[in-house]
């Protein structure tokens, strides 16, 4: 048995039953067990186990709740070892004279709203994902969320960041001040690395009052186009509404049989459209947002209070879980492309489903842009999976070619690495390996993630025997 397992006082197992709970995670990447599993308690665990890691050649893969969609948590070699956050779940500081708050990494996007609603405030970025996933994996992926579309990501939240170093040392990046201009801002740096550059074991984040008043409305087209040309027209008519989601037709029939939810069915597409504010300024700006969508043949339904508002995003929360319910094998990428490009990506979606005979399955967070692209391929076909992946290629050059990026949120992982080169040029990728070689020397931390490939066939065998 290795000395890792000598560490006192920190919790660590190498029980199969928890190697089988951390060898995989949301995306479809193929499970891979880890050599162990820790769960630090404080930043002196971490560095404690970053320390001995490097000194006796072990992997190390941060997680999170595991809900990323990119094999980031995912511990790919041998000798891994994953550092969960379970038990680093406290919010640390409510600092309201400054709008921010500290907390360690493993608390849960949803537990730390519920604590600053109760205080009258609300941190901004809000995932899909947000019941479960933690603030570390977020930081970590630089998540998004439908509020991104007024309020931005989770970079632009971030103020300040203590994580520990691939060789044990600390580092304390960014603090309180709202400015800062003092060399290279490595904070920004952390945020979207996917746990390659160091391991956070704090996190400052910005925080705003929470608005006064909200209103929902739902939107339903009969032409999936004028459901994307709806979101740039309200935007170039001055309203930025809180959040703007798209679900086309295939995804409200997904989520309808997988629970009934009164989402309309006879439509192409709708947009769920949420706007902040002060009552009377949401009043003006549901007026010109209904002018524009009914210009485009939109029918608009108002929900009526709180309940009515939480059932729409329950079922736009749904469909993530309703697709694994299609007895088909989902490839999903979360595309990214300008706002006025989102009626041409959707017409050429449909168009490669279409031509393909492979059903395409789109949603997301259009007010920025951004659309969830699930191919859904046969279960038991590997000609299916293997065009699939080709329908992947024929996405991304799409997305490039207007201007987009192949993602807008999910980040690379060990899924989207053998298309990063369609994306960024080599000088970029150059000097983004040297940023990793200069943190990492070693490559302990999450190695073969963002820029070494698992060949995309591999994921097609992900029966792999956990125990082979
Ligand atoms: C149903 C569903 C809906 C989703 N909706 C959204 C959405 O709306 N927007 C969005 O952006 N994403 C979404 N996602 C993807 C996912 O939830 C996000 O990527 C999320 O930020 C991952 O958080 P996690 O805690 O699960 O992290 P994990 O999946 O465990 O890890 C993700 C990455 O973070 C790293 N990491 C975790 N903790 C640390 C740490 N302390 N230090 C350094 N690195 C760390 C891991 O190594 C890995 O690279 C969704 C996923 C699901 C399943």
């Amino acid at each position: 048995m290795s000395a890792l397992f000598s560490l006192p006082g920190i919790d660590i197992s190498t029980e199969p039953v928890d190697l089988i709970c951390y060898s995989y995670d949301a995306s479809i990447a193929p499970p891979s067990l880890p050599y162990a599993v820790a769960w630090p308690r404080t930043a002196d665990d971490v560095s404690r186990i970053l320390k001995h890691a490097s000194e006796h050649d072990l992997a190390v893969i941060p997680r999170g709740a595991g809900t990323g969609m990119a094999g980031a948590s995912i511990p790919t070699v041998s000798g891994a070892l994953v550092l969960s956050f379970e038990r680093m779940r406290k919010i640390l500081d409510l600092d309201p004279k400054n709008l921010q708050v500290v907390v360690e990494p493993g608390v849960v996007n949803a537990a730390l709203q519920k604590e600053l609603e109760y205080h009258g405030y609300f941190y901004p970025p809000d995932p899909a994902s947000m019941a479960v996933s933690t603030i570390g994996g977020n930081v970590a992926t630089n998540a998004g969320g439908p509020r991104a579309v007024k309020y931005g990501v989770t970079r632009n939240y971030v103020m300040g960041i203590e994580a520990v170093l691939a060789g044990g040392n600390l580092l304390q990046v960014g603090g309180k001040v709202q400015k800062r201009v003092v060399g290279y801002s490595l904070k920004d740096l952390l945020v979207g690395s996917e746990g390659t550059l160091a391991v956070t074991t704090k996190i400052r984040l910005k925080v705003l009052p929470l608005p006064d008043d909200v209103m929902t409305l739902l939107v339903s087209f009969q032409d999936l186009e004028a459901a994307g040309s709806a979101v740039a027209k309200m935007i170039a008519a001055k309203v930025i509404p809180r959040a703007v989601e798209f679900i086309d037709r295939s995804a409200l029939e997904v989520i309808e049989a997988h629970k009934p939810t009164g989402l309309p069915k006879n439509c192409e597409a709708v947009l769920l459209i949420e706007l902040d504010g002060y009552p009377a300024t949401i009043r003006k700006e549901a007026e010109r947002v209904a002018a524009v969508c009914s210009t485009l043949g939109g029918e608009i339904t108002v929900a009526e209070d709180r309940f009515a508002r939480e059932r729409l995003w329950e079922a736009r929360r749904a469909i993530s879980p309703a697709l694994r319910n299609l007895n088909r094998r989902k490839i999903n990428e979360d595309i990214v492309v300008p706002l006025d490009r989102l009626p041409h990506a959707l017409r050429e979606l449909r168009r490669m489903s279409e031509q393909s005979g492979i059903p395409i399955v789109s949603f997301g967070h259009a007010g920025d842009g951004n659309i969830h692209v699930n191919i859904m391929v046969e279960k038991e076909s590997p000609d299916e999976y293997r065009r699939g992946l080709e329908l992947v290629r024929e996405v991304f050059a799409m997305t490039i070619a207007a201007g987009g990026a192949i993602s807008g949120e999910h980040g690379i992982g060990i899924l989207k690495e053998p298309y990063i080169e369609m994306e960024l040029k080599e000088q970029e990728l150059d000097l983004m390996r040297s940023i990793k070689r200069t943190f990492d020397p070693k490559g302990t931390l999450n190695p073969g993630k963002v820029f070494t490939s698992v060949p995309r066939a591999d994921v097609w065998g992900s029966q792999i025997p956990l125990f082979s």
